[in-house]
């Protein structure tokens, strides 16, 4: 049986072989392991195994997890502190204070109301959230997230908020009949956070483009993704 640690060195090493094919710095790319539907047992695992950041789409239930983490943590102090939670998932107006009181990244933002409400709910003694903006780089009909037009002047909001930090842009585009389709679809969304950062309308550009999950994050780090969001392939199989 493959135990979470082996499934997670899987994954670091299909992430070092996709930078070496691209030529590019492993360094550069960031796992954060999708733990939603497992139990906090499940993220202990892989926090054992090295793993510190995490992804939660589902608000309530990754708030349960963040609050069994700490109780883990404080009663293991050399974990206090260390791990890092970001909402992957839709976030509703009367969710945004759950979010900005527990979370430390939120990647799907994709309206003012829902980033302003953040900012002003950011509890002062917690470091300011940061933030990707969601993008439908493909038009999939059932997703959300920003058309690729909308981004710029959204990005340019979020960035005078003043509890929230702008980090980047966050796509799960189609999935792609292979892997030229899918570099190419990835590579749409390189384009646009490129084309953001070179207008100069950011004072600080951005600098994460939240691709890739567990069928196409060596596409992902093919057209540049700087954090992969890897779920299946580390905790297997969500039923
Ligand atoms: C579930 C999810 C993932 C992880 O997907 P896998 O295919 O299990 O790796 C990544 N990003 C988002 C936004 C998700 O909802």
């Amino acid at each position: 049986m493959t135990t979470i640690a082996q499934q997670l060195r899987l994954v670091q090493d299909r992430i070092q072989a996709a930078c070496l094919t691209a030529g590019r710095d492993p360094a550069a790319v960031r796992l954060v392991a999708v733990s939603k539907t497992f139990d906090a047992q499940a993220v202990s695992e892989a926090v054992l195994a090295g793993q510190w950041a995490f992804g939660e789409n589902y608000i309530a239930e990754g708030v349960e997890k963040i609050q069994a983490m700490q109780r883990t943590q404080a009663a293991c102090s050399g974990l206090a502190g260390i791990l890092e939670w970001h909402c992957i998932g839709p976030v509703q107006s009367n969710k945004t204070r759950l979010v900005a009181e527990h979370f430390d990244w939120v990647q799907s933002v994709d309206r003012l109301k829902i980033a302003q409400r953040l900012s002003e709910q950011r509890p002062a003694g917690l470091a300011p959230l940061q933030i990707c903006l969601q993008v439908n780089i493909d038009g999939g009909a059932n997703k959300s997230g920003l058309a690729p037009e909308e981004v710029q002047a959204l990005a340019g909001q979020v960035a005078t908020l003043p509890r929230l930090v702008l980090r980047g842009l966050m796509a799960i585009p189609e999935p792609a009949i292979d892997f030229v389709a899918a570099c190419a679809l990835h590579a749409s969304a390189k384009a646009l956070f490129d084309q953001i950062n070179a207008s100069g309308a950011l004072a600080t550009p951005m600098d994460t483009l939240s691709l890739g999950m567990t069928a196409d994050l060596e596409a992902a780090i093919q057209a540049g993704s700087t954090m992969v969001r890897v779920g299946t392939a580390i905790f297997g199989g969500r039923g």
